[in-house]
């Protein structure tokens, strides 16, 4: 089978006086989302995803709650390392699809600039992301913003073009010392994979 598929959910309570950043947008709103990092709801979910498409854990197994390192960290460092390990997999990126559920701000004006955004964070054309949104009618959920995202992944036969991508993911962040730090903390405590798989995930979701 050369394709794969992942799911991703996130949700963040909204907080007063925070920097609201959705999609690696920054969003001109009252309320920010709350969280360890900076909340950045959509990313979690895509990361998930990505990780979840080639079996490599979660975004808490790789950023572990209370970790200092990660407190109001930029969520694009999530999304390399799971870029990082589907690339490893030997996989690229075909889609991703999303869903915001969340009653204010409107996304609709922004989804254009927002599929822009996380084309380009993840290396794809914006016709291959999918940005959309609901407000949470029924759910009693107005002070929470939830975020859905299925990826789908084929395997890459051409060993030159996995190369160019890890290029991509070298150039497209001047964070790019602590994400292969983090992989080879990660990795290399044991071998690749079976610590990742086989460690009970954290549950507490702090990013
Ligand atoms: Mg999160």
């Amino acid at each position: 089978m050369n394709i794969r598929i992942g799911y991703g959910w996130d949700s963040h309570a909204f907080k007063p006086g925070v920097p609201l950043k959705i999609g690696g947008l920054a969003i001109e709103h009252t309320d920010g989302l709350a969280g360890h990092s900076d909340g950045d709801v959509l990313l979690h979910a895509i990361t998930d995803a990505l990780l979840g498409a080639v079996s490599a854990g979660d975004i808490g197994s790789f950023f572990p709650p209370g970790d200092p390192r990660w407190k109001n960290a930029d969520s694009s460092i999530f999304l390399n390392v799971a870029l990082e390990e589907i690339q490893h997999a030997g996989y690229r990126i075909v889609n991703v699809d999303t869903t915001l559920v969340l009653a204010a701000p409107k996304i609709g004006p922004i989804a254009s600039d927002m599929r822009d955004r996380v084309a380009d964070l993840l290396n794809l054309k914006p016709s291959d992301v999918g940005i959309k949104a609901k407000t949470p009618e029924g759910l009693n959920a107005d002070h929470v913003a939830q975020a859905h995202a299925v990826v789908l992944l084929e395997k890459v036969e051409d060993p030159s073009e996995l190369r160019s991508m890890a290029d991509v993911v070298e150039n497209q962040k001047q964070l790019e010392d602590v994400v292969k730090d983090l992989v080879s903390q990660v990795h290399g405590v044991e071998p690749r994979r079976i610590p990742v798989r086989h460690q009970p995930f954290d549950t507490e979701d702090i990013t």
